[in-house]
């Protein structure tokens, strides 16, 4: 990674500053950080060990398009600001990528569509950072990060160690991951991804089956240009109408549930899974509610996209909460499937100031 300055000569972190955070999480709602530092070089992490112990909470924060935040965060936010991206190695087979935490993800993936490398071009225009993507395990269109993952550098404050964790120490799950289940126990530095050789396109995911850039032999641009167009068409762009993605997860439920559900509901949308059970699709369950489209105070669901929950200006983490809490008590009543938020909520979100 090419580096401007090797040599850190600073002891501590600077002094934290209040910080307005309304204009750092793309759901654009109404947040205040009493104390916030920024996190320029792997040599802050550490430091930000020492100086977290000042205060009761840490909030790592990359680029806020997954997080619920409070009209007031508690405790110590830790903006991810470290930069660089690198070939790490190649052989035969693949080649690896390093990419700082900071980095935009879209703008890694980008990056290396430019290269001609193909393997991240599927996951392309997903908002947010490099050093939040193994967070969730970021999934689209047919892949998901774990699948694509090397390894990845983090600080872990509770041991103040550097550590190296591989794919079966961050337990990636269905946008899950020990980081999202341990909120503010490791700091991800740097990130490494695998980019197969030979290169193939993952196309199973029907609307690239359809697209019509993709018929013959599409090349790792042609997939990217695929899903972004596809994206740009469904997705709401959250510099216009505030939004965090998908709200709900995809509820995965057992065979037999999901039989009993489709003899009552005979439309019903779900996909088989390695475990046996089936994975419904959220936006669905919540259109069959009378969601689409709907508003409650400042908040409503997207009018094209049931799973993505908006604001329409001005609103709170509690109106979200609110109107999420609505939904997930209709989908429970009326399939007894219950749905759970994709976004991290922070502590306090809850609060009206
Ligand atoms: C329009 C839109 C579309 C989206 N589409 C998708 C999609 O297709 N698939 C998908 O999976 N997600 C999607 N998302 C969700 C989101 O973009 C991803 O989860 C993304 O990885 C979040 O990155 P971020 O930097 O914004 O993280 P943030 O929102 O800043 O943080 C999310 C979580 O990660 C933690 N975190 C952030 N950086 C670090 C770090 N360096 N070390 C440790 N913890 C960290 C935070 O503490 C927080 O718990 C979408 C969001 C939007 C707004």
């Amino acid at each position: 990674m090419i580096r401007l300055a090797d040599s850190d000569t600073r002891s501590s972190l600077p002094a934290p500053g209040a910080c307005d955070l309304s204009s750092l999480n793309t759901f654009a709602l109404e947040s205040l950080a009493p104390a916030c530092v920024s996190l320029h070089d792997e040599a802050d992490l550490p430091r930000l060990a020492t100086l977290a112990k000042r205060y009761d909470a840490l909030l790592v924060l990359g680029g806020g398009s997954n997080v619920v935040l409070p009209p007031k965060v508690r405790g110590l936010v830790a903006r991810v600001a470290l930069r660089g991206v690198r070939l790490a190695g190649e052989d035969a087979r693949m080649r690896i990528v390093e990419a700082a935490a900071g980095e935009s993800w879209h703008g890694l993936v980008a990056h290396c569509v430019e290269q001609g490398w193909g393997g991240l071009e599927n996951l392309a225009l997903i908002p947010g950072t490099v050093g939040a993507a193994p967070v969730q395990n970021i999934g689209a269109y047919g892949v998901e990060l774990c699948e694509r993952f090397a390894g990845l550098r983090a600080y872990d404050l509770l041991r103040e160690e550097w550590v190296d964790m591989d794919a079966s120490q961050c337990g990636f799950g269905y946008r899950d991951s020990v980081f999202k289940r341990e909120p503010g126990r490791w700091v991800i530095a740097s990130v490494r991804v695998t980019l197969p050789k030979p290169w193939r396109p993952v196309l199973e995911y029907p609307d690239l089956q359809r697209h019509p850039r993709l018929v013959g032999a599409p090349s790792p641009r042609d997939v990217f240009e695929a899903v972004c167009e596809i994206r740009r068409a469904k997705l709401p762009d959250p510099a216009v109408l505030g939004n965090a993605g998908s709200f709900f997860k995809n509820p995965v439920v057992p065979a037999a549930q999901y039989e009993a559900l489709r003899a009552r509901f005979p439309g019903l949308v779900g996909y088989p899974q390695a475990n046996g059970g089936y994975k419904l699709a959220a936006g669905w369950l919540i259109d069959q509610c009378g969601w689409k489209g709907r508003r409650l105070g400042p908040v409503g669901v997207h009018e094209r996209q049931a799973l993505v929950l908006v604001n329409h200006g001005g609103a709170r983490a509690a109106d979200v909460l609110a109107l999420a809490e609505a939904i997930r008590r209709d989908v429970e009543n009326r399939y007894g499937v219950v749905l759970e938020p994709e976004p991290v909520v922070v502590p306090g979100a809850s609060e009206r100031t």
